[in-house]
């Protein structure tokens, strides 16, 4: 798919292509044209762009080829659940997943192949990190899973959630820059309070979401509620520690006024006693915030075993006492390996049929 002696069209913003059709005379709507067929129809050659002429058509085809990833195997749970394995254009495979409930229909992407974070009960976290997605990478992982959701339960993506492979934040431009084109009238026109963007807590980048006043919603994966905890399971602590992170959540929360969201994921007899929820209430009390329980996966990987429902709902009735409002996130998909966790590139034995 990639064309050595051609510029790849989608890494182009509309104004590098309007800047494109103004050195050759033209006039920006021709770009808006272009923009529209390459973003919101996704059409993978020049010549099914209808409305623009040949010549054009021709000019577009010697300077450029367009990009676009594709879904190579896709694997369906008993629960409804969806897990995508997507190829991009150099041939590497990140995953995607879907997952219909009542109301609605959520697709969580990747922003990395691999990650270098290292999370131990984490899948990825056991994979290579190998490179960061293009903008356009992510945003065709919500367009394919737009028509994959149509397809299986007849309705359409109410939410995404940046919670596949690797960290967002990491990937900042890249990812800010596809929930520009997912959100936009020329690309799938979602609104921005339907997106979460969750991180493992990187200070330094909460603070620049502040600064650029994002609208859409946030998560921070929590998991552990002080710094001997929660260096053990994520490295990523040990420069990132809670006070940091706390002074960037003020600064974000003051910036942007938005409520944000603690992930937290029940480890048995290792981040679920009552003290530990005593100390994620004192957390809670930053900012205004929910706190997510998340029903952990176990992994080849980990020993790591998740709570039992007893002690998950002896946790959450002390949140609850202090007037923390709290969901709990049954697991989706772990039939598939397609479940938080654990997405790790790893075939399955249910592939779907549709
Ligand atoms: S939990 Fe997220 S940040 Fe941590 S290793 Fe997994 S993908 Fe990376």
């Amino acid at each position: 798919m990639l064309e050595p002696n051609k510029k790849d069209i989608r890494l182009l913003s509309l104004e590098e292509l309007i800047n494109f059709f103004k050195n050759l005379g033209l006039p920006s709507y021709r770009a808006q044209q272009v923009y529209k067929w390459i973003w919101k129809k996704n059409v993978s050659t020049f010549t099914q762009m209808t409305d623009i002429n040949k010549n054009l058509r021709q000019i577009l085809e010697k300077e450029f080829f367009i990009a676009q990833a594709s879904v190579v195997a896709s694997y369906q749970s008993v629960d409804g659940s969806v897990k995508l394995q997507i190829k991009l254009p150099d041939n590497k495979i990140v995953e995607t997943v879907l997952i219909p409930s009542k109301d609605r229909v959520t697709v969580c992407v990747s922003s990395q192949v691999g990650c270098s974070l290292g999370c131990t009960f984490c899948a990825t976290g056991y994979m290579k990190m190998q490179r960061n997605l293009h903008a356009y990478e992510i945003y065709d992982q919500v367009f394919l899973a737009q028509k994959l959701a149509l397809s299986y339960y007849q309705k359409p993506i109410t939410n995404i959630v940046y919670m596949g492979m690797g960290e967002p934040l990491l990937n900042y431009n890249n990812v800010l820059q596809s929930i520009n084109r997912i959100t936009t009238p020329e690309g799938l026109g979602i609104s921005p309070r339907r997106i979460t963007l969750s991180t493992a807590g990187i200070a330094k980048m909460i603070k620049k979401l502040g600064d650029d006043q994002v609208k859409f919603e946030f998560a921070l994966s929590l998991h552990a509620t002080n710094d001997a905890k929660r260096s053990t399971i994520m490295p990523i602590n040990e420069s990132n520690s809670l006070s940091k992170l706390k002074e960037a959540l003020i600064y974000f929360y003051n910036k942007t006024g938005t409520r944000i969201t603690y992930e937290y994921i029940l480890l048995h007899q290792f981040n679920d006693f009552v003290e530990d929820a005593q100390e994620l209430v004192a957390i809670c009390r930053w900012i205004p915030c929910k706190v997510n329980i998340i029903e952990y996966n176990p992994i080849e990987e980990s020993n790591f075993q998740k709570s039992s429902n007893n002690r998950m709902f002896a946790f959450i009735e002390v949140l609850e006492k202090n007037g923390i409002i709290v969901n709990i996130r049954r697991s989706r998909g772990k039939d598939i390996n397609g479940a938080c966790g654990q997405l790790a590139l790893k075939a399955q034995q249910l592939p779907c049929t549709k």
